[in-house]
């Protein structure tokens, strides 16, 4: 299927396909997604097909706005009224306990539901005018790097997906931070678009780290994940000859400059690879970036993208 302007015609075929259990990539503000009905099983398992994601690995779930969360969510703490009224729509993800009407294909089995509201206004209006909430992991291939422009998504995805959106370039270009809130403490699942110090502000206490060895299966989670198809290697510095991602002058084609922000920086990520792996490189070299917290997020796609292949 080809990519779509993002028309009222076309927003409205879009919504009804996703109704009818069929299955749209479509923008948001972190990463395109692959978004279908949250509450049929069918297509959820569809999308799970597309993408070759075990069956095991919960998607997130989205809505239009805060007054859908009693959809998806049986119940939900103070922290997450709080989270919501300060971060969405945006990048932030909260797990929450599920309710019945979730299919378990949706959670991955879990009796927990990750929500979020995001603000691509794309999204929310696709998302309203279906009038369910949606499904929508990345619109890549399992493990891959997530698309973040319209020109990324992998012609396999797209050939079996129903309709595809042109929402422009992903102005975080990360995913979402997730957020677990079913625990004794909030923690965070994965860091994403929305900061740990930000939370923390909200919520007035320190956030909790994933264990990374617990049972408790996330995506995310994966040693390696979010990776082009070539080796990624982070040094200090990129050598003159070496394709990849610098914050200098680049040296050759196959260099990158990147921001020297982090949220420039996310926003760009996924693309440069992506540009450097097109480009013919065998391996990408990356210029590690700060370890500051504001880097957090960027650190952890990294440090996932340069994981041995073996040990995904
Ligand atoms: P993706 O849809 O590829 O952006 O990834 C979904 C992310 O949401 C994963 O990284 C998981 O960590 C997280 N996630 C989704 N649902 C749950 C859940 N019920 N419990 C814990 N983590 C979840
Ligand atoms: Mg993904």
């Amino acid at each position: 299927m080809s990519i779509i302007r993002p028309t009222q015609e076309a927003l409205e075929e879009a919504a009804k396909t996703i109704r009818s259990g069929g299955v749209v990539v479509m923008p948001t503000e972190t990463v395109y997604g692959l978004a279908c009905s949250a509450l049929k099983k069918k297509a959820v398992t569809r999308v799970f097909e597309i993408k070759g994601r075990p069956m095991d690995n919960p998607l997130i779930v989205h809505l239009a706005d805060v007054s859908q969360l009693g959809l998806v969510a049986s119940s939900w703490p103070k922290e997450a009224e709080l989270l919501a009224d300060r971060f969405w729509p945006g990048p932030l993800t909260m797990v929450l306990p599920r309710k019945d009407s979730v299919p378990l294909e949706t959670t991955g089995g879990l009796d927990t539901v990750a929500v979020r509201v995001p603000s691509h206004p794309i999204a929310l209006d696709l998302i309203r005018m279906a009038d369910c909430p949606v499904a929508a992991p990345s619109a890549n291939l399992f493990m891959g790097l997530s698309p973040t422009r319209p020109d990324m998504i992998d012609p396999a995805i797209q050939v079996d997906v129903d309709i595809t959106l042109d929402g422009g370039p992903c102005e975080v270009g990360l995913e979402s931070t997730v957020v677990d809130l079913t625990g004794d403490h909030p923690r965070i699942l994965r860091p994403g678009g929305v900061t740990r110090a930000q939370i923390q502000a909200v919520i007035g206490q320190p956030l909790g780290q994933f264990p990374p060895n617990s049972v408790r299966k996330s995506p995310g989670m994966h040693r390696r994940h979010y990776a082009p198809d070539v080796p990624v290697e982070l040094v200090k510095s990129v050598t003159k000859k070496a394709a990849g991602l610098v914050f200098g002058e680049p040296a050759n084609s196959l260099q990158v400059r990147m921001p020297q922000d982090a949220r420039g920086y996310g926003a760009l990520l996924y693309s440069a690879m992506q540009k450097i792996e097109q480009g013919g490189a065998k391996k990408i070299f990356v210029e590690s970036p700060p370890e500051t917290p504001e880097w957090e997020a960027v650190n952890d796609r990294l440090t996932k993208a340069s994981a041995e292949k073996s040990g995904s």
